[in-house]
C-alpha cells in the first residue's frame, strides 16, 4: 500500500512542494536506513489545480505536477501544511493518518493512534521539512532545495510577512546554497510576477485560487487571498470578484466571505467583505467597512493577521 502526502485544498506552493519534498525524504530514509516500518512508497498528491506561481516553480526546478487526489477513504496519508478537517481530503475521517507536518494553528483533525506530528510556529512548512532532513542527516538534492526555498519565499512573501522567523531566513539561505541560487530575491520576483498573472482568469478561479474555509464559533466563514505586485492589476475585475463572492456566499450558505487583495509591494491588504454581520470587521480591525472593503495597512498574512482577529470577533457575536 502506498502512503499519500498531501497539502491543503486550493493548494499553494508550500502545499505542493512540501508534499513532494516530504515524500522524497521518507522514501530516501527507507533506502538509507533500511527501516522496515517505512517500506511503503510515499507519493505526493494534490487536492486541486496548481496556481501559476506553483506551475512556474515546478517547471523551474524540473518537477512533474503531482497526481490529483481528493478523497482519503481507505488511504494512508501524511498531511502537510494543514491540520483542519475543512481543508483536508474528503472523508479524512476514513483515512489512516500517518503524520502531520505543519506551521499553522493545530486544527480539528484527530487520530485513534499515536502519529508523528511536527508543527512549528514558523513561516512555512518547508522550513519544518528542512529541519527534519537535517535532524535525520539526509542530504537535500539541489532541485528539492529549490522547491523548498521557493515555498519559503512564497509563504513569507520574501520575508516581508509578519509570519517570517529567523528559522525561515536561515533555512532559505542554506537551501539557496544547495540549490545554487545566488540571488533569491530575483527568484522571488519571478514567482510574484507569475502569481500576479490574473489576466483572462475567471472571477471564480481567482476567488478560489487561495481560499480556505473556517468554522468560527459556528459561523461558516471563507477567506481567500490574491497576492499581486500592484493592486491596480485588479481594478477591472474587483466588481466581478465581489459579485462572485455574493454568489458563493448564497450557494455555500456562508455567514461571511472575505477576500484579501494583498499588495506585495505596498505591504497591505484591501479586504473585500460580504457578510451577514458587518460589525465583525470593525470588531476585528477597529475600522468600519467603507462600501465593499476596508484597507488594512501592513496586513499580509491570513493566518496571523486575519484569522485570529476574526475568530475573536465571531466568538463575541
Ligand atoms: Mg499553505
Ligand atoms: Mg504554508
Ligand atoms: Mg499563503
Amino acid at each position: 500500500m502506498s502512503i499519500y502526502v498531501v497539502g491543503h485544498k486550493n493548494p499553494d506552493t508550500d502545499s505542493i512542494c512540501s508534499a513532494i519534498a516530504y515524500a522524497y525524504f521518507r522514501n530516501t530514509r527507507v533506502k538509507e536506513k533500511g527501516d522496515l516500518k517505512l517500506q511503503e512508497e510515499a507519493i505526493p498528491v494534490r487536492q486541486g489545480d496548481l496556481n501559476p506561481e506553483t506551475e512556474f516553480v515546478l517547471k523551474k526546478f524540473g518537477f512533474e505536477t503531482p497526481e490529483l487526489m481528493t478523497d482519503g477513504e481507505g488511504k494512508k496519508v501524511i498531511l502537510v501544511d494543514h491540520s483542519d478537517v475543512a481543508q483536508s481530503l474528503d472523508n479524512i475521517d476514513k483515512a489512516e493518518i500517518i503524520a502531520i507536518i505543519d506551521h499553522h494553528k493545530i486544527g480539528d483533525i484527530t487520530t485513534p493512534n499515536p502519529i508523528m506530528m511536527m508543527v512549528m510556529p514558523c513561516g512555512c512548512t518547508a522550513t519544518v521539512i528542512k529541519g527534519i532532513f537535517d535532524y535525520c542527516n539526509i542530504e537535500i538534492p539541489p532541485n528539492i532545495a529549490g522547491i523548498l526555498l521557493a515555498s519559503i519565499l512564497s509563504d513569507t512573501v520574501a520575508f516581508k510577512s509578519v509570519t517570517t522567523t529567523e528559522k525561515d531566513k536561515k533555512a532559505a539561505e542554506e537551501l539557496a546554497k544547495i540549490a545554487g541560487i545566488d540571488n533569491m530575491m530575483a527568484l522571488a520576483m519571478e514567482m510574484f510576477k507569475a502569481k500576479s498573472d490574473v489576466a483572462g482568469k475567471s472571477p471564480r478561479d481567482l476567488l478560489f485560487r487561495d481560499y480556505k474555509d473556517f468554522d468560527m464559533s459556528g459561523y461558516k466563514v471563507g477567506i481567500g487571498q490574491i497576492e499581486v505586485v500592484d493592486l491596480s492589476l485588479l481594478d477591472e475585475i474587483k466588481d466581478a470578484l465581489y459579485d462572485e463572492m455574493n454568489k458563493v456566499k448564497e450557494e455555500g450558505n456562508y455567514n461571511s466571505i472575505f477576500l484579501m487583495l494583498t499588495d506585495i509591494m505596498k505591504e497591505g491588504t484591501e479586504l473585500l467583505c460580504v457578510t451577514d454581520n458587518p460589525e465583525v470587521v470593525e470588531k476585528a480591525f477597529g475600522k468600519k467597512l467603507e462600501g465593499k472593503s476596508v484597507w488594512l495597512d501592513g496586513v499580509m498574512s491570513r493566518k496571523k493577521q486575519v484569522v485570529p482577529p476574526f475568530e475573536k470577533a465571531f466568538a463575541s457575536l
